[in-house]
């Protein structure tokens, strides 16, 4: 045992050996494949990571893999054909329609954590344990979560984005969003807690007038500068009411209330 004081070690010696990193060299089809067999090892979860492996026990050449041998040649094939990968002198990379689409997808999705999860029910069902539904219920139920809140405002370059006009804070094209209208300046991106950040844009977005969503011609008109009617409003104190709005320049929608036809013009 070392007594109690203080003591020098001898015989140590440090050196600092500069130099950069460099990145990791970019996949070929090849080398995708083989990784796309160890995915475990990119999962930061030791308890997914055990799972995706105890996936593939016992299979040769699989260890904790997303695809099978037979689909994941189709699945790059896949990505190439829908423009989030691109293969240039034999080296495969990601677009930059992929990097938009990643940033804009929740962690849950992202990671390979629903290919364990999934994996646990297909097990479970094979044991009789759960019902045969079990896997398509829990695949609906965590895009259905996702639905309403995961892509407003969200636009990705090249996809099939349905234009309404132009935005009366930028000029930028208004798109449709789910039930709204947002412009296609505003740029959202999920944080690692699950909510969801505006980090460019105007800022601009359609939702609708009195719990009345706007249809893809009223949005138009609207953007247009065009007062539009609207039937069946209701008021916070829950009135019905008929309307006609217009756009202001800074975005808001505002009523315009045409004076009520006189009644019997008294006289006295
Ligand atoms: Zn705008």
């Amino acid at each position: 045992m070392v007594p109690a004081g203080s003591h020098t070690l001898a015989g140590i010696s440090c050196s600092i050996t500069e130099g950069e990193t460099t990145p990791p060299a970019p996949y070929t089809e090849g080398t995708l494949i083989t990784d796309m067999a160890s995915i475990a090892k990119y999962v930061k979860d030791p308890e997914i990571r055990e799972i995706l492996k105890r996936k593939d026990d016992g299979k040769k050449g699989e260890h904790g893999g997303i695809g099978t041998t037979a689909t994941r040649s189709s699945i790059i094939e896949g990505l190439k054909t829908r423009g989030y990968l691109e293969e240039r002198k034999g080296k495969v990379r990601a677009t930059d329609k992929a990097k938009a689409f990643y940033a804009l997808l929740p962690p849950e999705i992202r990671g390979a954590d629903v290919t364990a999860r999934w994996w646990l029910i297909q097990q479970d069902i094979a044991d009789g344990k759960a019902d045969v539904n079990a896997l398509q219920d829990s695949v609906i139920e965590v895009f259905n979560h996702h639905r309403e809140t995961a892509y407003v405002g969200a636009s990705i370059a090249g996809t099939g984005k349905t234009v309404v006009g132009k935005c009366p804070r930028c000029g930028k094209d208004v798109i449709k969003t789910g039930s709204i209208y947002a412009c296609s300046s505003i740029k959202n991106e999920k944080q690692e807690d699950g909510t969801w950040k505006e980090v460019a844009g105007c800022g601009f977005k359609l939702f609708g007038f009195c719990t009345k969503k706007f249809t893809e011609k009223q949005a138009a008109s609207l953007l247009d500068g065009k007062a539009v009617s609207l039937r069946g409003c209701k008021s916070k104190a829950g009135k019905t009411f008929d309307c006609t709005v217009v756009l202001q320049k800074d975005g808001s929608v505002e009523p315009i209330f045409t004076p009520r036809k006189p009644t019997k013009k008294g006289r006295r």
